[in-house]
């Protein structure tokens, strides 16, 4: 099994120790070295504050993360975060943010690819008087020119057009594969990272809903369409009856009836709502996303 590049256990957060809710509660999952993951789930399901945890900017009320092997702190160097808000000194000009991300990290910055990805960006443009767009060119840019073996990029591509989004996408793709970063880039539009990511953490209410290579997540899945039956033996998702009769997302566990159901993959984007429909379905890791313990706490459960 390759290393883990996030490796959660019984992960739990909540920013009011008293009576405030939970924003992440019993979180376990790991996430493997070089896997372009998507970190999805809508408004306030915990997705920045996941990430906060891995950059170690917050501190987890419950269970530990460990990432990259070490603790957040220890690992901060080996690692690089890109906020929703994008911080970055409004006083400063292109270049001298530039000079500052070199300065900061001077054992791996690598210049080439943070002037490739910063593209026509005039150097000495204030960052204040950046769009947002070229802002996040340059956010990322830093982040790139770190070298940084794991990216966290919250919402990274939320105020680009779709023209930049792909292009930055294509750019950081490309550094991506040719450094075998590992990166997770979170979003709430479901199926912005489509086609991008090889990899899937569905969260909702602070719990990982779905976790693992997204064609196996959507592979373990079967949406069956067929006249209104029992829906036994299969762990039903979602079901709906519609005027001519019965669609289920089940999973695929076992041998499907194909006489009595018409049998399709389901695509991502009904996957994904399917489950968010559905609070109550269980949940689902690939053997790659589980954590040992979950593991074993599974193969004693289906004992
Ligand atoms: P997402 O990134 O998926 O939109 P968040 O991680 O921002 O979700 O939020 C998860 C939960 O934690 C939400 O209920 C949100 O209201 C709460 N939350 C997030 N940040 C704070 C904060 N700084 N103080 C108090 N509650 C917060």
């Amino acid at each position: 099994m390759t290393g883990a590049a996030i490796e959660a256990t019984g992960l739990g957060m909540k920013y009011r120790r008293r009576n405030g809710g939970w924003a992440l509660r019993d979180c376990s999952f790991r996430l493997p070295t070089g896997r372009i993951c998507a970190l999805v789930g809508p408004n306030g399901a915990g997705k920045s504050t996941l990430l906060a945890l891995a950059a170690g900017f917050l501190r987890p009320v419950e269970g530990t993360l460990r990432i990259l092997g070490s603790a957040p702190a220890e690992a901060r160097s080996r690692m690089a975060f890109v906020a929703q808000d994008k911080p970055l000194y409004p006083q400063l000009t292109v270049a001298e943010t530039l000079w500052a991300g070199a300065e900061l990290n001077p054992a791996t910055w690598d210049r080439a690819t943070a002037e490739r990805v910063i593209g026509d960006l005039p150097r000495d443009a204030a960052v204040r008087t950046l769009s947002g767009g070229q802002r996040t060119r340059l956010a990322l840019a830093l982040a790139l020119g770190k070298r940084a073996e794991l990216l966290l990029l919250d919402e990274p591509m939320a105020d680009l057009d779709p023209l930049v989004r792909h292009q930055l996408m294509g750019v950081l793709m490309a550094e991506a594969a040719e450094h075998a970063t590992t990166i997770v880039m979170s979003s709430h539009i479901l199926t912005e990272l489509e086609g991008a990511c090889d990899y899937l953490l569905l969260v909702d209410g602070g719990r990982v809903r779905l976790g693992g290579e997204t064609e196996d997540v959507l592979g373990a899945h079967a949406l069956l369409t067929g006249p209104v039956q029992d829906l036994a033996p299969h762990t039903v998702v979602e079901s709906r009856t519609t005027g001519r009769g019965l669609t289920a997302l089940v999973r695929r566990e076992g041998p499907v009836d194909e006489a009595a159901w018409e049998i399709a993959e389901p695509s991502l984007e009904e996957l994904l709502l399917a489950h968010l429909r559905s609070p109550e379905a269980p949940a689902l890791l690939t053997p790659s996303a589980a954590h040992g313990e979950t593991v074993a706490r599974e193969a004693v459960a289906a004992r």
